[in-house]
């Protein structure tokens, strides 16, 4: 018999895996799927289409990235960006052009990767009319998400609904933490079946450069104490809390103290609400002196930035995984995080980094103070971090797991579609045009 040809289709509808990092709505999805993606093309074997809806007419439709790892674009809804909140109405057309797609170029996929909750439904819709398995990585739980949250949004109870259908039905979910299954059981639903993949990073750009080098690039003096935020502008992200503990600090006016803000936001769009209130807040502390704004930084500019800092703080009221930490760690940067989510996995306490209840300014502070305060403690927690990283947290060692499962289930018979319109009859009205298709 031949050989199957190893063909994945990555789906991530609003996370475009070509697009610029550091932009909203672009963080860890993107680096993700286009991680895995050019990983799996390259050490495995696999022909690797990656899917994504098109936010501007002047994209091309094809970008390829490496011989066997390309980004598709297709045109679902207006070529402009839309919030995620807002996509919905526009999947049904986004699997119609992914299968005009295979259609035109010959091509079929036998299993497809779905990222993120609205791409979950792209993949289950594929799964009614295509011989195909489903794996599904979630980046986010709403269950989760909202618990954490003071005001649900209105599509909430649809979100709810699609990801505990995905949970129930798909062939298998990547949880890439511990926290993250555990979650998922509790919260969504006990049926289905979930394997841990953790995320990964490029171990040789995170770690590249020596600190004292990155401090001469920065211009910051070797006894300065730098803290270091990386990350989108979301009031998810607990920014105002890393802002208060820095502001009570014991160390402000001991040592030179030093807070430095790495990420992006857009006139007239949500991260710039967040960002005006991180600024303010920081006013209100009395640390505009000490604190640094630098807007989006790249991936080659980034690894100068964690090596130059003496501690890099996650106070995410929620992340499923978190790759700036494990980006810190490669880099030799102890990190003090919330104690939530995939932070719970990647960061041990007392070893690579410590743990705070979110929210706990005060809990930050100190958790900081004893990391600035003990510079060779500091190294030991760094180079501790930066080991664990090494030893469990690559690229290729997460492509490899992957390409694994997607063997397995690809050597499976296929399993029968049970309830197939269920989700179209739970749609509220308000997705309408959705309906039956
Ligand atoms: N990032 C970046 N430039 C910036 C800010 C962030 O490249 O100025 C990247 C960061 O390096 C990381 C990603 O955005 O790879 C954020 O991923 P994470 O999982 O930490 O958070 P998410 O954005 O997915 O919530």
């Amino acid at each position: 018999m031949a050989a199957m040809p190893r063909r994945v289709a990555l789906i991530s509808v609003h996370g475009d895996p070509d697009v610029e990092i550091g932009k909203e709505e672009a963080g860890g999805q993107n680096i993700y799927v286009r991680r895995v993606g050019e990983a799996l093309a390259e050490q495995e074997g696999w022909q690797v289409d990656m899917f994504t809806r098109r936010v501007n007419p002047s994209q091309p439709e094809i970008v390829q990235h490496t011989p066997n790892c390309r980004t598709i674009r297709l045109t679902a809804g207006p070529a402009k960006f839309v919030p995620r909140d807002e996509i919905f109405e526009y999947l049904p057309q986004f699997v119609r052009e992914l299968q005009t797609f295979q259609r035109k170029h010959g091509r079929s996929h036998r299993v497809i990767h779905t990222n993120y909750w609205l791409s979950s439904w792209v993949g289950m819709r594929l799964r009614e009319l295509q011989p195909i398995k489903q794996v599904h990585t979630y980046h986010s739980v709403g269950a989760v998400k909202f618990a954490a949250m003071d005001v649900i949004p209105p599509a909430a109870h649809m979100r709810l609904d699609v990801e505990k259908r995905c949970l129930e039905t798909v062939d298998r979910v990547v949880a890439t933490s511990p926290q993250e299954q555990q979650d998922l059981r509790d919260l969504v639903s006990s049926q289905g079946e979930i394997e841990i993949i953790p995320c990964g990073t490029d171990i040789e750009n995170f770690g590249s450069v020596p600190r004292l080098r990155a401090r001469e690039e920065l211009g910051i003096a070797p006894e300065t104490r730098l803290v270091l935020y990386v990350g989108r502008f979301d009031p998810r992200k607990g920014i105002d809390t890393l802002v208060r503990a820095v502001g009570r600090s014991k160390l402000r006016g001991v040592v030179d103290l030093r807070l430095m803000i790495v990420g992006g936001y857009h006139a007239g769009e949500s991260d710039e609400k967040e960002y005006l209130r991180i600024k303010s807040m920081v006013q209100r502390m009395g640390i505009e002196d000490i604190t640094t704004f630098t807007g989006s930084r790249t991936h080659e500019e980034l690894p100068t930035y964690y090596a130059a800092a003496d501690v890099c703080v996650v106070p995410s009221h929620y992340e499923p995984f978190g790759l700036v930490t494990i980006e810190a760690m490669a880099s030799g940067t102890p990190v003090v995080g919330s104690d939530v989510g995939g932070l719970k996995f990647t960061v041990v306490p007392e070893q690579t980094g410590l743990l705070c209840p979110p929210r706990n300014a005060e809990a930050f502070a100190q958790a900081i103070d004893r990391i600035l305060a003990h510079p060779t403690w500091r190294n030991e927690l760094g180079q501790a971090a930066r080991n664990r990283i090494v030893s469990e947290f690559s690229w290729n060692g997460a492509a490899a797991h992957l390409s694994d499962l997607y063997l397995r289930l690809m050597s499976e018979p296929l399993a029968p579609v049970e309830h197939p319109l269920h989700i179209c009859h739970s749609m509220p009205t308000s997705w309408g045009s959705v309906g039956h298709f």
